[in-house]
This record gives C-alpha cells, structure tokens and sequence, in this order.
C-alpha cells in the first residue's frame, strides 16, 4: 500500500507541487460558455517591492476564493500583476545613481529611464517568486504590468477621452511639494504632525503713516511673497486702515490692507498676511482680489533670484537670516512658542512645502457623485459594512485630483504645447506640427499619478481598450481584496473610472483586510524592526501553516496580532492530519474501498459521515459571507477533534481485528471522510492536502482540479448523532472521574449502567465495545434499578442513566466525597438559575412557551440530578 513519507516536511513537497500545478497549466483560466466566469483582479504590488505579511494575508483569502470556486466548477481567473510605483521607485533609482556620483539632471531623460528599466527586471522578479512560495493560483499567463504596452495606451486613451469629455484641465493650483522627492503630492500622501514651532509677530509699518501693525507667522520666510494683508470686513478694530498701503519690511514691497470673510479675527492679532503662491486659503483669497502670484520658494526649497542676500539660500536658512535682519531693524515684535500642524511627505517625511504650480487635475464633482450613487444603490458591496462610512466621507467634499506629478518614471502626460502660438495638442503619438505650421513642440514633461493607472486595472489587465474576448467574459469581477487603507486612493478610483469607461461597476464586493499588527498590537516597522518576514516563515513552518495562521482568528476589516506560537500550532495541526492519513494508509487494503452507498454502516460510522456533512455546509455558509475565519475554524475543529481524536480511535479495533467485513466498513468510511477533509482543507493548505491526495484511492485528477464537496441531506443521520454525542459525553465523564481520583488510564475496571428509560439502556448497549475499548471498561453491565448501596463505586450522573464504577480498592473515599460535593454545588447552581428564571414574571410572560417549557424541563432534570447525586453523597458518609 503506498503511503506518505515518515515525517510531515513541508519543504520535501511545497515546491515541487508548485510546479507541477504551473506546469500543467491549473490556473490557466479558459473561456468556456457552459461555465459561469468567477474573477478577481490582484492589487498590484510595487513591481521592485518584496513580499510582507500584508501581501501574504491579502492573497492567501484570494487563493482560498479563487480554489474554491474553480472547484465548484466556475471558469475562475485571478489576473496578477505589478505596478510601476513612480514615486517609490523613481526614488530608488535616484538614491542609486547618487551613490554612483550622477544626478538625475545630469543623466538626463531618456539614459534615467534606462536605469529605472534595468532595476526593474533586475528586482521586478522578486515578489513573484515570493508569491509562488505562498501557493498562489493566479494565472499567470495574463500577468499584467502598470507600463505594459496595452495598458499604457489604456492610460492614454482615458486621458485623452477625459480631457476632451472636459473632465480634465491645466490650471494653477496650490499643490502640497515635496522638496525632497521634487513632487507634487496629494492630500492623502500627506501625514499631518502636532510639533512645537515658534509664532514670529512681524512689525509692518504703513506708507504714508506713522505706526505699524503686527502679523503672526509660523513661516516667516514667506513674508517676501506677501502681496496683502487682510482683516475680517466685520472687525471693527480695523474699519478705518482697510485699503491703507503698508510696506512691505526688507523687499520694501508696497501692499494693501484689504477685507476678506476669510480671515478669522480671534486668530492672532486678527489680520493675516497673504502669500497666494505658498498657501491654499491665501491663495484662494489672491484670486478673489486679484492679487497676482509672487514665488519665493522653489521646487528644491530654495529661495529664487532676485531677493538679494536671501537668494539662493535653503528655506530654513533664509528664515533664520530673515529673522535675524527683522531683529535688527526694530520690525520683530515678539517671539511665541506655538504648539501646530505640520503636514510631511508620506515617503521621505520631509516638510511639505505648499507652492503654486501648473498641474493637471481630473474633476471630481461627478466622479464621487457616481462612485457614492452605487455604494448607496448596493452595486457595490463592502465589507465589513461599516467600512461605508468610510467610504462616504471621502466622496463628500473631495478637491480636484491632481494627476500630475513631477517624475520621469511612469505614463508621460500625452500633450503636446506648440512653442510658437501656445496650442495645446493632445495625442497618443507626437504630432508632426501645430495648426499654425510650427514644428516647435514640446511634449509636457510630467508623469501621471501611479493611481490614474491602477485606477484601470479591472479592465486595462483584461484587454481594455480593444473589445476582447477576456473582457467580455470575465468582466465585471466578482470581488477585490485589499487594505481598507487605500479605499480612497485605489478602491474609490477604480469604481469612478470603471463607471466612465466601461458604464458597469468594476466589482461586485470589496472585502477589506485590517493591517497586521506585531504579537504586542504594534505596527510592524523597519524603526521597530519588529517586521516578520513572510518567507522566513514559510521556511520555518511551511506555506500552508503560515496561511491558516493568517486567516484563522481574523475578521473582515479587524487588525490582527501576530503570534509565531499560532503558526507552530497550525503546523502541529497539519502534523496531525499527516499522522492521522500515515496511521489510514498503513491499515487500508485498496481493495477494500468501497462506495458508502453499499455498506450497512455502524453508528459511528454513520455520525462521523453527518459531522462530515455538517462540516461542509457549515464550511460554506462562512465563506459565502466572507467569514473565512470560521470556515478554516469549523475546518480544524472537525478534523482535530471529531475525526483524529474520536473516530479514527473508535474504528482501530475495527481496522486491527479479523472480522473483515466490519473493517471493510471503518475503511471505507474513513476514506470518505478524509476525502471530504481534503477537499474542504485545500483553499486554505493547498500543499499538505495535494501531497495527501497524491495517494489517495480512486483519485481522478489533481486536487485543485476536484469537484468540490456537496451538502446531501441522505447522509444527515440524526439518530446516530444523538447516540454517539451521548456516548462521548459519558465517556469524556468516565475520563474526568478517573482522572480526578488518579486512576491510570491503563487500570481497567467494571462499568455499569443503570436506568429506567428502556431507549437508553438499548442504545449503551449497543456501544458496548466502545466502553471497552475507550471508556477503560474492563466489562459491562446493565441495571435497570440503581446499584445496591452498599457496593462502593464511583457514580456519575448522566440525562437520563447513571454509570457506576466499582472500585472497592482503588478509591479514596474523601476525595470521592469531595468530586461529588462539587457535583452537587454545580447543580445546584444550575437550578437557581433556571428557578430564578422561572418566577421571573417578565420571562414566563414574554418568552416564547416553548422557550419556558425548555426551562421547566431543564429544571426538572437537574432536580432529579441533584437527588442522586446527594444520595450517593449519603452512601459514601455511611462508609467513612
Ligand atoms: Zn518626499
Ligand atoms: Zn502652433
């Protein structure tokens, strides 16, 4: 008989199974009419970047949706791919030819892009390799890639479709600057900081005036962009100076004091200085006035010609010199400490600077009345629910998208300026010339924010633009997987975007994971160095462990710990299934197999076949809500509990003895039931459950490619359920009694059942051998009276019989005495609770009756409980 090697060694097999699921081609997914299509589109990670614990928990739930519904029979595609992810690898690449001496200017465009190209294919590979450690089915014959060609002129085409729907535009804006990356960053990629700063109070004297007035400002160095200053209209301290002329210290700039709603007057001195190039309300407040632009700070931070001994110097360093020359002028009212937000780059955490700049914006007052529309018209489904919220708050009041951004790597801008009567042109390919005959065109040098192409993915990865036959077929996707913290940055895009090109919603559920979090609740951070590393797990412990630990004790949304303890009982857990599987095959005769249909089956046969059955429609209902936790949960418990520690214990002598017919049926069943196991197990282990069915009987094909198991209501047998549940309990009863008087388990001895319920006795009686075999019965009786009283034994108490122990010498009689008083208190506490109910008005009169008749009947029992208990209290006090 074949049989698995000695030792579970997830290392022996992982690999090896991989490639022969790749190689023969399982997670091709092909076109096929008589199936129904079931898709998911992987989130992209950073095409340079490596595998963390997020990765692996976010594909770990897709393979499980993926396998599952490919065994069910769909035609299931999982699209993998990267993304280009400008920012964080054109920042990689600079880091790089700086160590080397070079500039990116000095490189120049085109021999930059060659460097960003070369660390692609040099790290791109990474995390695919990674994911395949992790037993990822995803098809990886449509493995897409953000700069692909198809996908890039996917990008191209909606640009061009927006800017000529009207739906983007070239205007100034107030953009957040990194000086650092040399970026324009978005709202989101800014991570706000309370700091303690300082408040300059800066005199500015009045031109045709004695005096002056007084301005606060955390950022005194954009003084020398001022173009006014400004009061509340409804401020009547200042009535009378509105419209004065102030001038303006150390440019000598001439001002004018003017009134606007938005000046806040408890604020300070109640007037504010108005930088419209370095601030977005001031800049707002300069286009209500027509103020006019004034840049005194630059794309690097530095301050720009033309101010003199301040040009030239670094943001910060111009501050001090500023503050030091107000100092000596007499024009530095007063210092103040100030205690206010400071907003960073998310990447490189360097002070975002506000600077005015040309950007290209996409118009969002309908995209978010869209997107919001069918979240609320249930298109969309999220979940957990409550992620809604979320959701809505980032639709109501969203600015314009600034799509543009400052970098050579990724979708360059497809316009064209005619440098000689200022046309814009916007095309995929660069024009020959202008209308105006020039030839003098230059194409815009900014890329397109990472997003604006992830935004596309659902359908630029399955041909879009062309009509394809994947599009057709496998679009719209069933569900996407991801953070709940890219719902505005990823989710919310590719529903808008999805809604104006293909006119459908990109997917029907969003399942949200929570971040995983150190085994102390901590955020995993390379400052921490608290990081797990996924592949060091995998190492360890093997791939299947390590997803069941990500799964298990974890919600849809929730944040989890981490604990490395969890992933050495998952793999104990898939030990035990190995032993268990070694133990069947080393007791199985092929031959013997044989369709559970045709046996009369014993009682435990039968239980363990409706568990099985239970399991898999209880495995189903979790995973169609997105419970996956409690489908691997049902899973383990199942397999460690009911079949590992009841069954296959109960059958061995079965299997051992010679009476083949009974061990034909023990046989057959288990590899029934094991087959049921590995089927439901196998989303979740992919690896240990395809090396097990290996060698399995009657196997039709590879696991990944089998049926998926079916609830049958002709394998619910309720009776033998009942019957064995009853066993079990007395048995795990008989266990605890022994164990708490110290009898070894190896020391037989007499067991008798006692009761008046005729049902009861028959159905003991038919469990006799079990008692045996389990129970350390040495033989068994059956009373239909109580025991004399004068034998001494152990009395446990069941429903409705009563199970005696002899042990004349075996037992100390105290202790005897003491695990019934025990006995005793707890039904008697039971009965409390149950009578307190009882004469509780409210409950008699406002439960359903058969809930009440429930409780009767429960205190009735306990009562007859209590008085035999308390009766072989009395018999044993006789004995001392
Ligand atoms: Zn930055
Ligand atoms: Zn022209």
């Amino acid at each position: 008989m074949k049989n698995l090697d000695k030792n579970y060694n997830p290392k022996s097999f992982e690999d090896r199974i991989y490639k022969t699921w790749k190689d023969g081609q399982y997670f091709v997914a092909k076109i096929d009419e008589n199936k129904k299509p079931f898709t998911i589109v992987m989130p992209p990670p950073n095409v340079t970047g490596n595998l963390h614990l997020g990765h692996a928990l976010n594909n770990t739930l897709q393979d499980i949706l993926i396998r599952r519904k490919r065994m069910q029979g769909y035609s299931a595609l999982w699209v993998p791919g990267t993304d280009h992810a400008s920012i964080s690898t054109e920042m990689k690449v600079v880091q790089k030819i700086e160590s080397e001496g070079k500039t990116k200017a000095e490189l120049g465009r085109e021999e930059f892009l060659k460097e960003a190209w070369e660390w692609t294919y040099e790290y791109g590979g990474n995390i695919k390799n990674q994911l395949e450690k992790l037993g990822v089915s995803c098809d990886w014959s449509r493995e897409a890639f953000t700069l692909d060609e198809n996908l890039s002129n996917a990008v191209q085409e909606v640009f061009i479709k927006m800017y000529k729907d009207g739906l983007i535009y070239r205007g100034d804006r107030i953009v957040n600057w990194c000086v650092s990356c040399g970026t324009a960053v978005s709202d989101a990629e800014v991570v706000h900081k309370d700091e303690s700063g300082q408040l300059w109070h800066i005199r500015y004297p009045f031109k045709n005036k004695e005096g002056y007035i007084v301005i606060a400002t955390t950022r005194p160095e954009t003084m020398l962009g001022d173009l006014a200053v400004a009061v509340n209209p409804n401020d009547e301290r200042y009535e009378d100076i509105v419209g004065e002329t102030l001038v303006l210290p150390l440019v000598n700039r001439e001002i004018p004091i003017i009134s606007d709603e938005y000046v806040e007057m408890e604020f300070g001195t109640g007037m504010v200085k108005i930088t419209p190039s370095h601030d977005p309300n001031d800049f707002e407040v300069g286009a209500r006035h027509n103020l006019g632009q004034c840049v005194v700070i630059d794309e690097k931070g530095y301050i720009p010609e033309g101010y003199g001994k301040y040009s030239g110097k670094e943001r910060l360093e111009a501050r001090k010199a500023i503050v030091a020359d107000l100092e000596k002028l007499g024009l530095l009212d007063k210092i103040e400490d100030h205690e206010h937000s400071v907003g960073h780059c998310e990447r490189c955490g360097a002070v975002i600077e506000p600077v005015i700049s040309k950007q290209w914006f996409v118009k969002m007052e309908n995209f978010a009345k869209e997107a919001l529309e069918v979240y609320k018209n249930g298109e969309v489904n999220l979940i957990p629910s409550r992620l809604g919220k979320v959701y809505e708050n980032w639709l109501t009041g969203t600015r314009d998208w600034t799509i543009s951004r400052q970098l050579w790597w990724g979708h360059r801008i497809p316009i064209y300026y005619c440098d000689d009567c200022g046309e814009i042109i916007v095309s995929k390919e660069r024009p020959e010339k202008c209308t105006c005959g020039s030839t003098n065109l230059r194409q815009d040098p900014d890329t397109l924010d990472t997003w604006f192409s992830s935004a596309l993915w659902p359908f630029s990865t399955l041909g879009w633009p062309e009509k394809t036959p994947d599009l057709e077929y496998f679009f719209p996707t069933d569900v996407l997987v991801t953070g709940y913290d890219i719902i505005f940055f990823w989710v919310i895009r590719m529903v808008f975007s999805s809604l104006y090109n293909m006119g459908k919603v990109p997917f029907k559920d969003v399942y949200f994971t929570g971040l995983i979090r150190d085994s102390q609740g901590r955020k995993m951070s390379k400052s921490l160095n608290n990081g797990i590393d996924p592949l060091e797990v995998i190492d360890q412990y093997g791939a299947d462990a390590l997803r069941f630990t990500l799964v298990t004790g974890n919600s849809p949304g929730n944040d989890m710990r981490f604990y490395m303890e969890r992933v050495e009982a998952n793999r104990n857990f898939a030990n035990k299934l190995w032993n268990a599987t070694r133990f069947i095959f080393m007791n199985l005769d092929e031959d013997n197999i044989k369709n559970i249909d045709d046996l009369e089956l014993e009682n435990v046969d039968k239980w363990i076949i409706s568990r099985a059955n239970n399991l898999i429609k209880n495995v189903d209902e979790n995973i169609d809500k997105y419970e996956i936790g409690l489908a691997a949960d049902k899973i383990y418990d199942f397999v460690w509990n009911e079949f590992c520690d009841w069954y296959i214990e109960l059958v061995k002598t079965r299997l051992y003895n010679s009476d083949l017919e009974r061990s034909i049926k023990a046989q057959s069943t288990l590899i029934h039931v094991l087959d049921i196991i590995l089927k439901l197990l196998h989303p979740f282990m992919p690896y240990i459950t395809e090396e097990i069915y290996s060698i399995m009987p009657n196997k039709k094909d590879m696991l990944i490619n089998e049926t998926w198991p079916k609830y049958e209501s002709s394998y619910e047998f309720i009776n033998e359920e009942e019957k064995i549940d009853i066993m079990i309990n007395a048995i795990k009863s008989i266990r605890n009694a022994r164990a708490e008087l110290n009898i070894a388990p190896s020391k037989k001895a007499e067991l008798i059942f006692s009761s008046k319920d005729r049902n009861s006795i028959d159905t003991l009686k038919e469990l006799t051998e079990h008692f045996k075999t389990l129970g350390g019965a040495s033989s068994v009786k059956f009373l239909e009276e109580d025991l004399d009283e004068n034998i001494d034994a152990i009395s446990i108490v069941q429903n409705k019989f009563k199970i005696f122990i002899p042990l004349a010498d075996l037992v100390d009689y105290s202790k005897e005495l003491e695990r019934l008083e025990k006995e005793a208190e707890k039904l008697k506490s039971e009965i409390k609770r149950a009578s307190g109910k009882l004469s509780n008005e409210k409950f008699t009169s406002k439960a359903p009756e058969k809930v009440v008749q429930e409780e009767r009947d429960k205190l009735v029992k306990y009562e007859g409980m209590l008085e035999e208990v308390n009766s072989s209290i009395e018999g044993i006090k006789a004995k001392l």
